[in-house]
């Protein structure tokens, strides 16, 4: 982990309000050490150098996160997602690293924030909220442009770019998808684990693929310079998408079911198609997904173990990182929402042993350091390094991003 960044001026979450008067108070859990640093890189002293010396020079983008902070106590969570308010990590955020980060909305991806149905104007009253906090402070900055990323860079501060996990909330009105790019959404998954009227969920018994609505749609997405995402979009769907898109599609937060067999993966055929096409798959990393027989133990290890049968199947430009962390109880979460996010139907049948967190991939203000520290321990150049943590990326957007 770095220093802080010189930036950061110890902004707390919604600080101009005040708590138990305008916003409702909790005990958040802790940005930094919640969880032991991660033990097993092992790296000497030149290689510590190198590690922080790429993190500090390169444009180092994570492809999708949830950079809030959670209640300490998980049994608030259902209480605190219906405040609308999400405190966004910024110490912890100080310390990562990172350039850009996609942060990304759960809004009405499926039936976790709204029981009323009101999942679109949940998504404008978050987007909103979220930030008028951002401009409260210089630090964390909205970006919607690779020239934003870029200023980022050159200015010490950290890009924040709105994702939403799914694009549910559009119902039946294509022209919901400008609203959303207007206020600041840059990235946007097909469906999450539901089907809705653009596509299938992974979730899902069936899959019929891309609906017409669902080839609307993505085409005013390419209009728009809206990234799109396919990573809990069922099979069928996501290849249809990759076909459909007339830029490059990203799968933000996945692995491949190769290496760990659940329907959460993809299968290799779809993330070649996906590459072929210019595209590129960010590994992912939350609770119990990208396991690998070699490591069934959720750790960095397992995680890397998808990297490295990736580069054998699409190469070193077709790689990112969507590490999908947060600052709290992970584990929790999922286990809170259970029911909601197709744990469950993920794993099927395969056995695996549950961890309490991701050892080196805890949260966000740790995983591009361990990240990188990996590929500088295990032999990858500077300009491999490079362009996995953010190149390939930045790459994609500058076709994307019109
Ligand atoms: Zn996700």
């Amino acid at each position: 982990m770095l220093e802080p960044a010189k930036r950061y001026t110890g902004y707390t979450a919604y600080e101009y309000l005040e708590p138990g008067v305008d916003l409702k108070e909790f005990r958040y859990a802790k940005q930094i050490g919640r969880v032991p640093p991660y033990a097993g890189l092992e790296l000497s002293g030149v290689q510590r150098e190198r590690t922080e010396r790429l993190l500090r020079e390169e444009i180092v983008i994570s492809l999708h996160d949830h950079v809030q902070v959670f209640p300490e106590d998980m049994a608030q969570l259902r209480e605190h997602i219906r405040t609308g308010r999400e405190p966004t990590g910024y110490e912890g955020l100080a310390r990562s690293g990172m350039t850009a980060v996609f942060d990304n909305g759960m809004d009405g991806t499926c039936c976790i924030s709204s029981d009323a149905g009101w999942k679109y104007q949940d998504v404008l009253f978050d987007l909103g909220v979220r930030m008028a906090d951002l401009a409260h402070q210089d630090f964390v900055v909205k970006a919607g442009s690779v020239a934003d990323i870029r200023h980022a860079h050159e200015t010490g501060r950290l890009a924040h770019v709105f994702a939403l996990e799914a694009a549910t909330m559009i119902e039946n009105e294509v022209d919901r998808l400008d609203v959303l790019y207007g206020f600041g959404v840059r990235q946007i998954g097909i469906a999450y684990s539901e089907a809705n009227t653009l596509g299938s969920g992974l979730k899902e018994r069936g899959d019929g693929g891309l609906t017409y609505f669902g080839e609307r749609a993505v085409t005013r997405m390419n209009k728009l310079g809206l990234a799109i995402d396919i990573s809990h979009s069922g099979d069928r769907t996501a290849l249809d998408v990759v076909e459909h898109s007339t830029k490059p599609v990203f799968i933000t937060h996945c692995g491949s079911r190769e290496v760990w067999p659940t329907s959460r993966m993809k299968p290799d055929a779809l993330i070649k198609a996906c590459a072929e096409r210019g595209g590129v798959l960010g590994l992912e990393a939350a609770p119990h997904t990208t396991l690998s027989a070699a490591h069934p133990r959720h750790s960095i290890e397992s995680v890397m173990d998808h990297f490295t049968h990736l580069v054998d199947i699409i190469g070193i430009d077709h790689i990112a990182f969507g590490p999908d962390t947060l600052f709290g109880d992970h584990v929790g979460l999922h286990n809170a929402f259970a029911g909601n996010l197709s744990i469950a139907q993920a794993h099927g049948t395969v056995d695996f042993e549950k961890v309490e967190y991701v050892d080196g991939l805890e949260n966000p203000a740790e995983c591009f350091y361990n990240i990188i520290g990996w590929l500088v321990s295990h032999g990858y150049s500077d300009d491999e390094i490079r362009k996995v943590v953010g190149g390939n990326t930045l790459r994609v957007l500058e076709e994307v991003w019109v």
